[in-house]
């Protein structure tokens, strides 16, 4: 480069000099030097050319990758906002099932929870056979647990009861609150001889919550029940629960803290 410049220099020098000025060679080298010149202006120009498109196009496709990334952060944004309002209103909807199948005062599944269930045993029973074994309780004289303590006491005697005898069956068995002072127990894959036995241990526990709950001189708590058994998937499941509420009845006739096959 330097060799170049100092070959340029020496050349516009001589054709500078006055004393050359007449030289054959003069016009010649004149021109050529401008010819020299000129392409290498013509070089510069197309180098720089080059330079500006290739800055150009690094500058455009940095600024795509860029605005790629950002985009790219912002879906990833919105892909999260949008999975943890899903989410949300997954364990909404779960809560809300929940509650809506749940009796408030024991916990226990209500009415409606029951009988989904109960339809649920009766179409398995249609795949599979088998049998099932249906019972409703209904505690006795509860009437005068709420008059003679209030009915604070007798929401307190509820719970409790209904926490025994959830806890007394199987994870499988169902235990809801059909009503009031009634629950629906429900035993898949179970014979009328397992499900007695089942009762007694839960009669021999309510009787155990009656000295827990209750002041010292109270009557017993005690549970009337009516039993059945289901083996038909075709039954109509009225006639199913008439069968238990009817044994459930004369429970009650055969004077109470019973259990009664219908
Ligand atoms: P029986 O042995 O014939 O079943 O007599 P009982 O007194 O248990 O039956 P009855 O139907 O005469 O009374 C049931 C009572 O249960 C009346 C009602 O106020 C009470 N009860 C129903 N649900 C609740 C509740 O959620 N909390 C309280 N504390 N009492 C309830
Ligand atoms: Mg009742
Ligand atoms: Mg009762």
């Amino acid at each position: 480069m330097k060799q170049h410049e100092e070959l340029e220099s020496r050349i516009e020098t001589l054709l500078a000099d006055p004393a050359y000025a007449g030289h054959p060679l003069h016009e010649a080298l004149a021109s050529l030097f401008e010819c020299y010149r000129e392409q290498t202006r013509q070089i510069e120009r197309v180098s720089r050319i080059a330079d500006r498109y290739q800055d150009a196009e690094r500058d455009r496709g940095l600024s795509y990758a860029a605005r790629y990334q950002r985009q790219l952060r912002q879906v990833e944004k919105i892909v999260r906002i949008s999975d943890r309002y899903q989410n949300m209103l997954r364990d909404m909807n779960q809560r809300l099932h929940w509650l809506s199948s749940r009796d408030e005062l024991t916990g226990l599944p209500n009415r409606r929870h029951a009988l989904v269930r109960l339809r649920e045993e009766l179409q398995r029973l249609g795949r599979s056979g088998g049998q099932f074994c249906l019972t409703l309780a209904d505690v006795d004289h509860f009437k005068s647990i709420n008059d003679g303590y209030g009915h604070d006491v007798g929401d307190r005697v509820l719970a409790a009861i209904a926490h025994g005898l959830s806890e007394g069956v199987r994870d499988y068995d169902v235990c809801a609150r059909w009503g009031g002072e009634e629950f629906l127990l429900l035993f898949p894959h179970s014979s009328i001889e397992e499900v007695q036995s089942v009762l007694g241990r839960l009669r021999r526990q309510v009787a155990v919550q009656s000295g827990e709950l209750l002041p010292a001189g109270a009557a017993g708590l005690t549970l009337s029940f009516g039993l059945t058994l289901c083996r038909d998937a075709a039954e109509p499941l009225d006639a199913i629960l008439q069968r238990a509420d009817q044994a459930l009845y004369q429970a009650k006739g055969q004077g109470r803290d019973c259990v009664v096959i219908g």
